[in-house]
């Protein structure tokens, strides 16, 4: 049964409830963030997970425990979408959601990209990497962090919620070019690809508990 869907006044936002609808395609890349109840993804509940092509509009799903009346990971065409080999899933900080979904929906995420890693790899000039930051520096584009912190897991998201998680996957796609133009130059796109091939190994170290202290500290 597919979602029921919400509509946005500015129709470039659409809110699912449980699972994508049927039959939608989001192309070869879609950027991919999650907002939860925390930090700790062994711990903390996935609430919202954003997609978006790229094309200035996204997806968000909501996830509904069933004690709250919902479906929980009960999403069969997200977790498809999430482990399609033929779709590229980019994050900005992919260890982290790729562990939430690992844990939350039960889906090996891949393959991935992430523009953390990017941006770590061609900005040594800085340890400035956060999204605000590089939307900033990279795009001139100012996102907004205030609802960050709010409460994802209630039961009605606000118009304010909706739209600062949307507008967390609406610029990934213009990120990545700029980043992977400058790992071409500097020659390190090559091993950044390595690190996005092992995120999902690292989400399941993190979810078996090598975080802290890190398995490859000494
Ligand atoms: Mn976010």
């Amino acid at each position: 049964m597919a979602g029921v869907t919400q509509f946005m006044s500015n129709g470039s936002l659409r809110l699912h409830r449980h699972d994508l609808p049927d039959g939608l395609s989001l192309g070869p890349l879609v950027a991919i963030d999650t907002e939860t109840m925390g930090l700790d993804p062994r711990r903390d509940r996935l609430c919202l997970v954003q997609l978006s092509s790229g094309d200035g509009s996204a997806h968000l799903v909501q996830i509904v425990p069933p004690e709250l009346g919902g479906r929980g990971g009960d999403c069969p065409n997200l977790k498809a979408l999430l482990a399609d080999p033929n779709t590229v899933k980019l994050f900005h900080f992919a260890r982290f959601d790729v562990a939430m979904l690992q844990r939350s929906l039960g889906v090996r995420v891949a393959p991935v990209r992430c523009t953390k890693i990017a941006a770590k790899m061609v900005r040594t000039f800085t340890d400035r990497h956060g999204l605000r930051d590089l939307c900033r520096e990279i795009l001139g584009v100012e996102i907004s962090k205030q609802q960050q912190t709010s409460d994802w897991g209630a039961a009605e998201l606000t118009p304010e919620q909706l739209a600062y998680a949307a507008s967390d996957v609406l610029h990934l796609h213009a990120l990545w070019e700029r980043l992977e133009a400058l790992l071409r130059r500097e020659g390190r796109l090559e091993l950044a690809q390595a690190c996005f091939d092992f995120l999902p190994t690292r989400g399941a170290l993190d979810l078996l508990g090598w975080e802290t202290p890190d398995i490859f500290a000494h």
